[in-house]
């Protein structure tokens, strides 16, 4: 046997396990680890669509439906929304725990990050690439609002977006009240229990200012008080889009997706006008003062 042969079998030898192995690991792995994961989750019914991959506990929709909305609203946000920003493919199937209460709920997000939320419905992890939610009657809404923070999060062809806390749950809040009809995203009317509540917590001088509003953290969001934060950002996120015009909440909104967080003072010089005139014409819109 020649010399090159015997190196041949030498390094086939040490390097054919490895191979192996690498290969076991890259077929076996992702079903593994989510096994791992889904196990976290207990006794469940599944459903697996092309994005997403639904696990339910006793609640009244069935996995299938509950993908069946992710997929549907997925499907027609990038329709709608496609001419104007690039999309990419997603890698992953997005996984959704649907928990059948609160109780539930609570012990697996203490189970994941060693404290509560009592505050929120629904969460979106963007490293677990998971929506997490349990039952309370709005499947569809509490699913819209959780799918947008996943479209931004994941799909908007930016690298590593950081989009302001208030924007991010203004678009959510948006996006939830819309509907899908024949694969067609027809958007939701004003919110006009939001409007009450903004009214009521500016005679309550609760009202948040707008400045505030745009540097207020995702702590303000988890907090006792968050609804006043929730619903604020909703309406200045339909004010911008409705008032101030298509094209310049798309250049925000493109804004908001560049690198690393946005300037504060991006959003009044797209307006081109100081916070404060923003503000009254805002308080104005809504007849909050
Ligand atoms: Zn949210």
């Amino acid at each position: 046997m020649s010399k090159l042969k015997v190196q041949i079998i030498k390094w086939g030898i040490v390097f054919l396990p490895l191979i192996i192995i690498v290969f076991i690991l890259k077929v076996f792995l992702p079903g593994f680890s989510r096994e791992v994961r889904t196990s976290q989750f207990g006794d469940s019914k599944s459903f697996q669509t092309e994005h997403f991959y639904t696990l339910t506990k006793e609640i009244p929709e069935s996995p299938r439906q509950v993908a069946t909305l992710c997929e549907d609203f997925y499907s027609a946000f990038i329709r709608e929304h496609q001419s104007q920003i690039s999309f990419k493919n997603l890698e992953n199937r997005i996984e959704v725990f649907f928990f059948g209460n609160r109780k539930e709920f609570d012990n697996f997000y203490k189970s994941q990050y060693s404290r509560s939320i009592p505050h929120n419905a629904a969460f979106y992890s963007p490293v677990q690439q998971r929506i997490v939610l349990y039952w309370n009657n709005n499947t569809r809404e509490t699913l819209y609002h959780e799918l947008t923070h996943m479209i931004l999060d994941i799909n908007v062809d930016f690298h590593l977006p950081e989009y302001s806390v208030w924007f991010n749950e203004g678009l959510a809040m948006y996006f939830e009240k819309y509907q899908v009809v024949n694969g067609s995203l027809i958007p939701g009317e004003l919110d006009n229990e939001a409007v009450l509540f903004v009214r009521q917590a500016f005679k309550n001088h609760m009202f948040v200012p707008l400045t505030e509003l745009c540097s207020a953290t995702a702590v303000d969001f988890r907090s006792r008080k968050n609804t006043i934060y929730y619903y604020e950002s909703y309406l200045f996120v339909y004010f911008l889009k409705h008032v101030k015009g298509a094209d310049t909440f798309l250049q925000y909104f493109k804004e908001e997706g560049k690198p690393g967080e946005c300037s504060p003072y991006a959003l009044w010089d797209i307006l081109q006008k100081p916070s404060i005139e923003i503000e009254k014409e805002f308080l104005r819109y809504y007849k909050i003062n």
